[in-house]
């Protein structure tokens, strides 16, 4: 099992983020961890080198972060990720936000932001990591409009899209929201397996003894999560979890390029 996004820069582990690894190496085949903005650039570097073969990474701006970087520091920042082209299994998340961003110019600030993006990994022969929230069908007009090829539309929860995604050939990837989210189990009903994967959004998304969604400073969530996420999925398809656990590795490794 692959949790292909999850952000374990974030200060929320640094209390104890070899313990956490450890956990995961031994549950896990794979981690994709995602650098979603210019502080977590360094630590999410040094996983890559520490943790060759286990932990791979993404990198790029998240797109409620726009307002919080001046221009000379997203180009430098741009210009580090270029760099590490190497260290990089992807770019992202990058996409559009208008929950965490409503003004109308912050909008189209993220927007130049997410075509910028979506050239960066087009130069560097990545795939794309997306996020969007409340702008799922902007997000998908401006893919399309830039012919995005490899797209992972990470933490997708839109059933009227969904064809889109299909028809594109990109793929979604499913976390935690799944055990509790009637529109997300229609997503995976609906979805080709061969066309999802699984994540965390690790340390968000996190599940309390009461069966709910906490926030990351209450129940901090960790990438062994995903065994529910896959437990879930067999569930609603039908299919034994191995079957699962077998196709969403391998579109994992297909998608990242990643040789385990
Ligand atoms: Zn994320």
């Amino acid at each position: 099992m692959i949790d292909t996004h999850c952000h374990l820069g974030q200060p929320d582990y640094n209390i104890d983020r070899d313990r956490i690894i450890k956990k995961c190496k031994h549950h896990l085949n794979a981690v994709v961890t995602c650098c979603a903005n210019p502080e977590n650039f360094d630590v999410t570097m040094q996983l890559v080198r520490e943790n060759q073969g286990f932990i791979f990474a993404c990198a790029s701006l998240h797109p409620r972060y726009v307002k919080e970087v001046n221009d000379r520091n997203l180009e430098e920042y741009l210009e580090a990720i270029r760099l590490q082209k190497k260290s990089l299994v992807a770019i992202g998340e990058t996409g559009l936000d208008y929950n965490w961003i409503t003004d109308p110019k912050e909008q189209e600030k993220q927007k130049q932001l997410f075509l910028r993006l979506i050239a960066l990994a087009e130069q560097l022969q990545l795939p794309l990591v997306v996020h969007s929230r409340k702008a799922t069908e902007d997000v998908i007009n401006v893919l399309e409009e830039q012919k995005a090829r490899a797209v992972q539309m990470h933490m997708f929860t839109n059933r009227s899209l969904l064809n889109r995604v299909i028809e594109n050939g990109w793929l979604i990837s499913v976390n935690t929201l799944l055990l509790r989210s009637k529109t997300v189990k229609k997503v995976v009903r609906d979805c080709p397996l061969e066309q999802i994967m699984l994540e965390t959004d690790s340390p968000w998304l996190g599940i309390g003894e009461d069966g709910n969604i906490k926030p990351k400073n209450v129940v901090r969530n960790n990438p062994t999560a995903i065994r529910l996420v896959a437990e879930k999925i067999a569930e609603i398809k039908k299919l034994d979890l191995e079957a699962v656990d077998y196709q969403t590795t391998h579109n994992a490794t297909e998608f990242f390029n990643i040789n385990l």
